[in-house]
C-alpha cells in the first residue's frame, strides 16, 4: 500500500497572552513534533487521553488551524506550502466527521441543504442533480431519501451522525478524518455507526484517520494505531500487535482501562493515576515519567526518541516493556 498522508515533525504551539503589551507569556504545546504516515485504504487510529493533541493533529492537517512548524504531505504535496486556492482544491479530498453531530449541523438548514452545501461551494451540478445526489447518499448512509427536507432536530443522535458522514462523503474524498465520531452516541448506536463507516470504506475505497480517546473503539476499526501522550506519539504498531504486546507503559495503561470480565486477567493492570500534566510546562525527560510505574532517574533527565523496534513498530521509551 502506498502512502496517502505523511506527517513530519508537526508542532502546534498556542500562545497564551498576558501583560500590558499582550505579548505571549507562555505557549500551550498541543503538538510537539509528531510524525506518522497513513497508507491508502487503511484506517490509522490515533488514541490518547483528552488534551494529548489528537484532535489538534486532525485540524492542523486540514489547516483549520495553522501549524507552528512541520510538514504534511498528501499524495506527495506539502499541504502547508499550498496557497489558498490550491488548499481549497485539496480540501475536497480530505474531509472530516466531527464528534458532536448536532453542533456541527446548522439547525436552520434541511438535510438536503446541509449535505449538498459542499457541492454548491465547489459549483458541482445544478439544483436538481445535487438533490438527486443527496437522496442517493441518504440511502447509502442508512436514511430515507424522503428525509431530504427534514431538519437536524427531528433526528436521533445516530441519524444526525449519519448526516454528518453523508456531508463528509458528498465530494467523494480520499481521506476522512473521523474525530471521535461515536463518543457522543449511546453505546447501542456506536456499533451501527462503526459498521457503517466500515461499509463505506469498502464501497468508496476510503482511507480513515480515526481519532478516539479509548482503545476499545480503536480496536474494532483500525489497521494500525498511534498512541499519543501530551503532544507526542509514544508508540505506533499494527492493531493486533499493539493489543497482544504493548511496549510502551502508557499503551499498557490504556489497555488496562478496557473493562474485561475475567478477574484473573486484572492482576497485572496498570492504573493511571493523576491527570495529564499541563502542556504549557510538560515534565522534563520522558513526559510520562510523572505517572509511569517503571520510571527511573534517566527518564526524568532524557527524553526518549521514537525508535523502530520491528517492522511497522516504533516506541519512545528508555525501558520498553
Ligand atoms: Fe516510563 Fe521511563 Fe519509559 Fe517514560 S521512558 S515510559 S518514564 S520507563
Amino acid at each position: 500500500m502506498d502512502e496517502l498522508l505523511k506527517v513530519v515533525g508537526l508542532k502546534k504551539y498556542f500562545p497564551i497572552y498576558g501583560g500590558i503589551l499582550s505579548r505571549p507569556k507562555a505557549y500551550v504545546r498541543a503538538l510537539d513534533g509528531v510524525s506518522f504516515s497513513i497508507r491508502r485504504g487503511e484506517t490509522f487510529g490515533l488514541v490518547g487521553e483528552s488534551g494529548c493533541g489528537k484532535t489538534t493533529t486532525g485540524r492542523v492537517i486540514l489547516r483549520l488551524i495553522e501549524p507552528t512548524s512541520g510538514e504534511a504531505f498528501f499524495e506527495g504535496r506539502n499541504l502547508f506550502s499550498l496557497n489558498r486556492s490550491d488548499m481549497r482544491k485539496v480540501r475536497r479530498e480530505i474531509q472530516m466527521v466531527f464528534q458532536d453531530p448536532f453542533g456541527s449541523l446548522n439547525p436552520r438548514m434541511t438535510l438536503g441543504e446541509i449535505i449538498s452545501e459542499p457541492l454548491e461551494i465547489f459549483g458541482e451540478g445544478n439544483r436538481t442533480q445535487r438533490r438527486e445526489a443527496v437522496r442517493e447518499l441518504l440511502r447509502v448512509v442508512g436514511l430515507q431519501p424522503t428525509d431530504i427536507d427534514r431538519f437536524p432536530h427531528e433526528l436521533s443522535g445516530g441519524q444526525r451522525q449519519r448526516v454528518g458522514i453523508a456531508r463528509a462523503l458528498v465530494l467523494r474524498p480520499k481521506l476522512v478524518i473521523c474525530d471521535e465520531p461515536v463518543s457522543a452516541l449511546d453505546v447501542s448506536i456506536q456499533s451501527q455507526i462503526l459498521n457503517l463507516l466500515g461499509e463505506l470504506q469498502q464501497r468508496f475505497g476510503l482511507t480513515y484517520m480515526f481519532i478516539a480517546h479509548g482503545l476499545n473503539v480503536i480496536k474494532h476499526v483500525s489497521n494500525r494505531v498511534g498512541v499519543m501522550y501530551l503532544g507526542k506519539l509514544v508508540e505506533t504498531a499494527p492493531v493486533d500487535e499493539l493489543f497482544a504486546e504493548p511496549r510502551h507503559p502508557y499503551t499498557e495503561a490504556l489497555l488496562s482501562a478496557i473493562p474485561i470480565p475475567d478477574p484473573r486477567k486484572r492482576l497485572n493492570r496498570i492504573v493511571l493515576e493523576g491527570d495529564v500534566p499541563s502542556p504549557v510546562k510538560p515534565p522534563s525527560g520522558c513526559r510520562f515519567h510523572t505517572r509511569c510505574p517503571f520510571a527511573r532517574q534517566l527518564c526524568k533527565e532524557s527524553e526518549p526518541e521514537m525508535v523502530e523496534i520491528g517492522p511497522d513498530r516504533a516506541v519512545a521509551c528508555h525501558f520498553p516493556l
